[in-house]
């Protein structure tokens, strides 16, 4: 009798379990473009076809007005911003690359000597989120659902899967531009999924390398570029045009698989892989929401060669919109439309380019770092004596050799206010700031705040700078990103699927509301160093 009571109670547990699942979606996919600016989409927009982005917006709910809330606005941050809901002086990704000064060195924001490739020989896989210190949205997940969730990160980048998938997830995988297969560490696995084992054996890399990357359309018929062969674009060789159509075959020989991040099929393996996953790990198969967080980075590296106003970059979105209708139809498919929830953002925007921007007259200007730390170096010996006073400067901050001033007794925020004021005066620089104001004050205004906002106590630096306006530290042709300005912060923020509302807003929202959205949706705590709040207006 006893026996049945407990049987009895169990089936009751598992019946409330399965019952509080039913109010769920299934999945939850996350994407994320790499460096995809807002006005991309209404740039592209007569050319996307209805399946792809066009769906989300028709369909689902888009925030015009949707920024990234600090700077630096680079893809580490922008990842770990996005499925933490807060930014770094929070979550600790300062940077992609950042000096740390506990051990006097560089270190990266997904790199972790204590673990393993797997699934190559290679070091590309020594990676984990350790460096991240608060929690994911689908870290949340995972702790609601007893480990019952299913989180899966995908990625051509390291960094793009492995901080959005969380430290309790399955699996992130991302390319190995050595073997041009996925890859993972012993973070997360000793063994590659039998599924992705199988994915890598079919050279999808190969056959995509095989052809010719030529534009998608008649090139005449692309509108909203500038012309092929614009002096904005970067060439892959020094004696070669940057034209379509690419010889892939030929360029891959000396660029190896790496090759294909810099091509719109970058994505489409991404799309492919991502496809393998679901129904490999049969996610959205249970009761319990998984979780696909998926980030297309072809987009990022074909930005920084040839620039926003490429045809190159109007062909890739134009071939990302096709991979997402894709992507999709299969999940339509696979799981049904009814079950899941889609959001889309980027992880941070682009600059125009500078060179272009200086022959339409529109102030924009190129920074020369060297030089600045050159400056940097001779001003503190001049006024302090020789000496080894700074310790590193990256990021548009300058680290300084706390120790040795501590030695001979100067106080540090002298040190770091006369500092501010030397770099100040540097053509191209807008504004400076000292460590010690950044950990004190509480900015307020935009830039400064957005500066504060990015600034961790512990990790940060000494002094730090922003530039002007369309200025940058960077090669004259192609894009980059980095900075405190709309360009850089706007981005698109798309929702679609389950309890979405249809609709758009041009109201306020930013990158930390979306990890509040979703754990409101899903009725699940916040990442536990949230500072958004749930997007109220989108939900159905
Ligand atoms: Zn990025
Ligand atoms: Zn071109
Ligand atoms: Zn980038």
């Amino acid at each position: 009798m006893k026996r049945i009571l407990c049987l009895f109670l169990l089936f009751m547990v598992c019946f409330k379990v399965l019952e509080a699942q039913e109010n769920k979606p299934k999945l939850v996919v996350g994407i994320v473009v790499d460096q995809m600016r807002y006005d991309y989409i209404n740039r592209y927009w007569d050319r996307f076809g209805d399946g792809g982005f066009k769906r989300m917006i028709n369909e689902g709910f888009s925030n015009e007005n949707h920024h990234f809330n600090y700077a630096p606005t680079y893809t580490g941050p922008g990842h770990a911003s996005i499925y933490t809901g807060t930014s770094p002086a929070n979550h600790g990704i300062i940077a992609n690359d950042w000096y740390d000064k506990e051990n006097k060195e560089m270190v990266y924001c997904a790199g972790d000597k204590a673990v393993n490739t797997i699934g190559s020989s290679s070091s590309a896989g020594k990676m984990s989120p350790h460096r991240m210190i608060s929690s994911t949205i689908t870290d949340e997940l995972k702790l609601a659902t007893m480990r019952r969730s299913k989180i899966i990160g995908i990625s051509l980048k390291d960094r793009g899967a492995i901080l959005p998938a969380g430290h309790a997830a399955d699996l992130a995988m991302w390319f190995d531009s050595s073997t041009g297969t996925w890859i993972s560490s012993s973070y997360y696995t000793q063994r590659l999924p039998s599924w992705l084992r199988a994915f890598n054996k079919s050279g999808h890399t190969q056959k995509h390398l095989a052809n010719n990357w030529e534009t998608l359309y008649p090139i005449g018929s692309y509108k909203m570029s500038l012309r092929d062969n614009s002096p904005y674009e970067g060439a892959f060789e020094e004696n070669s045009d940057p034209v379509f159509p690419y010889d892939l075959k030929k360029l891959s020989e000396k660029y190896g698989f790496g090759l294909i991040k810099s091509t719109p099929f970058g994505n489409t393996i991404t799309k492919d892989v991502a496809k393998a996953a679901i129904k490999g790990e049969q996610m959205g198969q249970d009761p319990f929401t998984d979780f696909l967080a998926v980030s297309f980075s072809a987009t990022d590296y074909v930005g920084h060669q040839y620039g926003t106003y490429a045809l190159e970059t109007e062909d890739t979105y134009l071939r990302l919109d096709k991979d997402l209708e894709d992507l999709f139809n299969y999940i339509d498919k696979e799981i049904g439309n009814e079950n899941v929830l889609y959001f889309l953002t980027a992880d941070h925007g682009a600059v125009v380019v500078p060179a272009y921007l200086q022959d339409m007259k529109i102030p924009s200007g190129y920074f020369n770092g060297g030089e600045l730390k050159a400056g940097v170096k001779n001003f503190l010996s001049e006024n302090y004596g020789v000496g080894n006073w700074v310790e590193n400067v990256s990021n548009s901050q300058v680290f300084l050799n706390r120790s040795a001033f501590q030695e001979k007794n100067i106080s540090l925020s002298d040190v770091e206010k006369k500092l501010s004021d030397y770099i100040l005066a540097f053509d191209g620089v807008a504004q400076t700031f000292t460590g010690t104001d950044m950990r004190r004050l509480e900015y307020r205004k935009r830039f400064a705040a957005l500066l504060q906002n990015g600034y961790n106590n512990k990790r940060s630096g000494d002094v730090l700078y922003t530039l002007q306006p369309a200025w940058t530290s960077y090669g004259m042709t192609g894009t980059t990103h980095g900075s405190v300005y709309n360009y850089d912060t706007h981005v698109p923020m798309l929702w679609y699927g389950w309890k979405i509302t249809h609709g758009s807003s041009v109201v306020a929202t930013g990158i930390p509301d979306i990890a509040a959205t979703i754990a409101a949706l899903l009725h699940i705590n916040r990442p536990n160093a949230c500072t958004g709040e749930p997007i109220e207006m989108l939900l159905k």
